[in-house]
């Protein structure tokens, strides 16, 4: 895909990547409601809700108390510390502020780590629909991605003996993400034992556990974070952040914690980079982890009755099927029921992409086509239902309508 004429020269490795497609969409709803169109938005992969007020405070008290220089790169040690005491007391890993690198997001971390851990021939498995930034991710960093399906019918979840196939004396790493984006399904505890059952004895295999969406979580099953297994946890590095939980997507703040001193190889590589994150929000992040668990939860249950909310509405829409979501704050549901039939306004409907065409220009809603979560993604389109009620039930007697006069 050429998206870049000379006269300036641009290096090959940025004109073959593709933009992202979630921002992609986010940022075409922003356009379009400023040229005042009444569009409804399920792209944007963002919780609705401020910061709660008191993470607000610990920031501005931060940067009046002075806090305005650089600070140590992997990030100040307080808010080091923070993470690593919540990730043992919450998720049961075993580590110190050492093991603890903050950047600039969640997709920072994961960008560094990847580019830590390959060199150029290996392959990282990614079990799919998965979040749509991995795949570019992890090709910028040379590696090759191994996609492995995981069916509608078993909420998008890959089985042991699916994961044992595509392991190769290639593979580097597994990404796993528990909640998933874009699925809004989650794997058991038992589930995710049995899948690092597959990996533990391949020894120059890390694990990457992509947990942000580890507080939004609604159906009943225990979140569980594979670094907390005592065979693998020297090879699991766990990514995290700020931005889902606490509602702090602006903030751009994220974190990794790896064991074995490879948090000190991101922290060399983060000092090329971006050096330590915004000084004054370190604060932040002490305040969010240690006194907004009333804040979280207020927002959890919010995600958990929009989640029953738009499942309903979407299961009675003609010829679409999706999994129940059980955590993040995504559906994805099938929609190729559609596919080689006219949109009311006589587009033709071929793939996620015209069908997700048709639906903005001639409904007036948004949603992230399912071609860029992989392979699988083809036959779906995902709502991020991270607005109101009204906004859920506007959306979807929008698309309800539409898709009745598909044919
Ligand atoms: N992982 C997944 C699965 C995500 O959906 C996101 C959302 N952008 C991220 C990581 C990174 O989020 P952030 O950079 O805002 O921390
Ligand atoms: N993760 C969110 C999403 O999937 C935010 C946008 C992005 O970074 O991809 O929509």
């Amino acid at each position: 895909m050429k998206t870049y004429d000379p006269p300036m020269r641009l290096s090959r490795r940025v004109q073959n990547l593709k933009p992202s497609a979630t921002l992609a969409v986010t940022a075409r709803v922003r356009e379009l409601k400023a040229e005042g169109r009444d569009v409804i938005g399920f792209g944007a992969g963002e919780p609705d809700f401020g910061t709660p007020d008191n993470i607000r405070q610990a920031a501005i008290d931060a940067l009046l108390a002075g806090q305005t220089h650089y600070m140590p790169v992997p990030g100040e040690p307080g808010a080091r510390t923070a993470i690593a005491d919540k990730l043992r007391r919450e998720n049961g890993i075993e580590c110190t502020a050492d093991d603890i690198v903050i950047t600039v997001g969640g997709k920072h971390a994961l960008y560094m780590v990847l580019q830590c851990l390959l060199d150029g021939d290996e392959e990282v498995v990614v079990p799919t629909p998965a979040w749509v930034s991995y795949r570019p991710m992890i090709e910028l960093a040379g590696g090759t991605v191994v996609e492995v399906p995981g069916p509608v019918d078993s909420d998008f979840k890959i089985t042991p003996a699916q994961l044992e196939a595509v392991i190769s004396d290639r593979t580097a790493a597994v990404i796993f993400n528990s909640p998933s984006n874009p699925c809004g399904t989650m794997y058991s505890p038992d589930e995710l034992r049995a899948l690092a059952a597959v990996v533990e004895p391949h020894e120059r295999i890390t694990v990457i556990s992509d947990e942000i969406y580890e507080k939004i979580i609604y159906g009943g099953i225990e979140h569980f974070s594979l670094g907390s297994l005592a065979g693998l946890a020297d090879r699991v590095i766990t990514v995290n952040g700020m931005s889902k939980a606490y509602a702090m997507t602006g903030w751009r703040i994220g974190y990794a914690s790896a064991p074995g001193g490879f948090a000190k190889s991101i922290a060399k590589l983060q000092g090329q980079m971006t050096s330590n994150i915004t000084s004054f929000c370190y604060a932040a992040i002490v305040e969010a982890l240690t006194n907004s668990a009333a804040e979280v939860e207020r927002m959890r249950q919010a995600f958990a009755d929009r989640a029953s909310l738009i499942h309903g509405l979407i299961t009675a829409m003609p010829g679409v099927r999706c999994p129940r979501p059980t955590g993040a704050f995504y559906i994805f549901p099938d929609i190729s029921s559609c596919f080689g039939k006219r949109s009311p306004g006589g587009r033709t409907i071929d793939s996620s992409v015209t069908f997700a065409e048709a639906l903005l220009e001639e409904a007036n809603v948004a949603v992230v086509p399912g071609e860029d979560f992989g392979e699988c993604g083809h036959h779906h389109v995902r709502l991020s239902f991270a607005c109101s009620n009204e906004l859920i039930e506007e959306g979807c007697r929008r698309i309800d309508a539409w898709l009745r006069q598909v044919s």
